[in-house]
């Protein structure tokens, strides 16, 4: 998240620092924490570390990607909007999400037959195993069949309409996580998808500069590829602008149009953040946010380059 503003930082288990996020260049939010792990892979360097608020986090290459308080926000909203518009899901591809959070709701679902996952770096899901089991207990699910490898090469080998839903919860448009954010990457989902299938995937936030620059980004490629693209977002504190947006994107179902409550609710599952009637809230896009996006408006926070 907060792109471009990863900065490594000097950290040592055992050490209390105040670690600092720059959200844009002349913003950062700094948390009290105790560092719990520091290992460098050959994609990226993680640190573990304990904030008395936010609890368990993690980073790669300084840029924060969940914090035990707060994850439960980003992933009720990654996976049970998809699965309220087509309840009938079956075969689930995850990229990235090594973590577990997006594993962990997903296989809350029932009737699921595939769950695939293919995460880039072991690094991320060794270490959560140790340090965040309340996401990465869903890992060692029997019923998740977890590759590591890149997520473009995986998609590419896909047959085509093998998926009925692809969620990306990769990191930002760069380093590792960069083609997942390209036009190649969006057709080899489509095509990997089946007729109802639907994409989600990051889509960044719409407040500062550099993180509205990704959002857009994403969104014209996605929509370029899709002929349904929707934006959809939540408020997540730990991350920057304490909002964040997944984008929606469909051959055939609509968000809003074709969300089925009643079908999904009768899977009787209890979510502390996402439920049927925030359902269209989160579609509901304020205006400022539906005119950067078109591009009708350009920022006028952060609007300085990043
Ligand atoms: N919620 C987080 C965020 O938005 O900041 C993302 C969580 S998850 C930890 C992101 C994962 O994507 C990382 O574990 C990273 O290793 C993985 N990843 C990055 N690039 C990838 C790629 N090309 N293929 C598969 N996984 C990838």
């Amino acid at each position: 998240m907060a792109s471009g503003k990863g900065k490594t930082f000097a950290a040592l288990p055992g050490e209390n620092i105040w670690f600092s996020e720059y959200h844009a260049a002349s913003v950062k939010m700094s948390w009290r924490v105790e560092v719990l792990a520091v290992e460098q892979s050959p994609y990226q360097r993680m640190v573990v570390m304990h904030n008395p608020d936010f609890g368990v986090f993690f980073t790669l290459d300084g840029f924060l990607q969940l914090t035990s308080r707060d994850e439960f926000i980003y992933h009720d909203m990654i996976v049970h909007p998809a699965l309220a518009v087509n309840p009938d899901i079956r075969r689930v591809l995850i990229v990235g999400g090594g973590d577990g959070g997006t594993a962990r709701e997903t296989l809350r679902y029932p009737q699921l037959e595939t769950v695939d996952m293919v995460e880039i770096d072991e690094m991320v899901p060794r270490l959560c195993r140790t340090y965040l089991p309340q996401t990465a207990a869903a890992l060692d699910d029997p019923r998740l069949r977890l590759t590591i490898g890149d997520g473009l090469a995986f998609v590419r080998a896909a047959a085509d309409a093998s998926y009925d839903l692809i969620l990306v919860d990769s990191t930002d448009p760069v380093g590792p996580g960069e083609g997942l954010f390209t036009r190649e990457f969006y057709g080899e989902c489509y095509r990997a998808l089946t007729e109802k299938g639907i994409l989600v995937n990051q889509h960044e936030s719409a407040f500062y500069a550099g993180d509205l620059r990704e959002m857009r980004r994403a969104h014209e490629k996605i929509a370029a590829v899709f002929p349904i693209a929707e934006v959809y977002g939540f408020n997540l504190p730990c991350y920057s602008s304490g909002y964040w947006y997944f984008g929606f994107a469909s051959k055939q179902l609509h968000p809003l149009r074709d969300q089925q409550a009643a079908r999904w609710e009768a899977f009787g599952l209890a979510t502390r953040y996402y439920n049927s009637r925030l359902h269209a809230a989160a579609f509901a896009l304020p205006s400022y946010v539906r005119a950067r996006l078109d591009g009708s408006a350009e920022a006028e926070c952060g609007a300085a380059e990043e």
